[in-house]
């Protein structure tokens, strides 16, 4: 494939917004504007709306609306009588994520000049365009996607960072996945996409539609630890994508501790330097965000 080809397209990147979002949703749209040539579609209910409406006005960003189609009406309809919906955790926040499903169906149907639809979770900060990239790697898939798990052969994918392909099968798929969720939402009326999507990919022969998005390209939160330890030096520049979705607890000081004895104590004065160099990194690359 060519990547010079895809240098100048479009990159389709989708959003969805679901009541007022926190600061973090705004650095994440920050970051998808600060790549060029994008093209932005938000599928947002009407607090969504206002607040898209604002800052394209204030930035000057072009935001293409989505409508809930009135038959999802039921996904918003527990959420209208309450404030704070957007709470992750709280299970009714789950029910509005079956709604990527719709936007990214919605996006596909666009007659777009795109061979993607990104869809991005807002607390995913973006660092470069993954059309050319991912480019390279969707021959045969038609969703890439991150795997979640920090063990290798217990595979979960997490739909924050989706990267769909344009073509027929796509909408197939899709479409597959939505009436799947859909089954679930009966038996589980509050099953989020993460473990609809991941149910589906384990059921018949759906793995082989879904790639596998290169960890140190496209980091998950928890896993950015584990890029200290890689053999190769490694620097924030390398990340296309970072979802900053950390895991807070027990199962990070887990990972800690376990990332600490493998690569022991001998180690220890280039984990200390490496985790300086990374946190400056980092403090640059947020004031940079922030304009400070
Ligand atoms: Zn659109």
């Amino acid at each position: 494939m060519n990547v010079e080809k895809y240098k100048n397209q479009e990159t389709h990147f989708s959003i969805l917004v679901i009541g007022k979002p926190s600061s973090e949703a705004f650095i994440g749209l920050r970051s998808i504007y600060s790549i060029q040539n994008v093209r932005v579609c938000a599928l947002a209910d009407e607090a969504g709306r206002i607040w898209c409406k604002e800052i394209s006005d204030q930035y000057h960003w072009t935001i293409c609306l989505h409508q809930i189609p009135t038959s999802y009406d039921w996904v918003l309809e527990e959420f209208k009588e309450t404030t704070d919906y957007r709470e992750f955790g709280d299970k009714k926040f789950f029910r509005l994520m079956f709604l990527k499903w719709v936007l990214v169906s919605q996006c596909l149907n666009e007659k777009q000049q795109t061979n993607f639809i990104v869809f991005s979770d807002l607390d995913v900060l973006w660092n470069k365009n993954p059309t050319g990239l991912v480019n390279e790697f969707a021959i045969d898939s038609s969703l890439l996607a991150l795997q979640d798990d920090s063990n290798n052969s217990r595979e979960y994918f997490c739909p924050g960072i989706m990267i769909w392909k344009v073509n027929y099968s796509s909408n197939k798929i899709l479409e597959e996945i939505m009436e799947f969720h859909l089954k679930e939402l009966q038996r589980d009326p509050y099953l989020p996409d993460d473990k609809a999507l991941n149910k589906w990919i384990k059921t018949s022969n759906n793995r082989k539609y879904v790639f596998n998005l290169p960890a140190n390209q496209f980091v998950i939160g928890h896993k950015f630890l584990n890029l200290l330890f890689d053999k190769d030096p490694y620097t924030i520049n390398d990340i296309c994508a970072f979802h900053a979705n950390y895991t807070i607890g027990h199962h990070y000081k887990y990972l800690k501790m376990k990332l600490i004895e493998r690569s022991g104590l001998a180690n220890f004065g280039r984990i200390l330097l490496q985790c300086l160099g990374l946190t400056l990194l980092a403090i640059e690359k947020t004031r940079k965000y922030l304009s400070l």
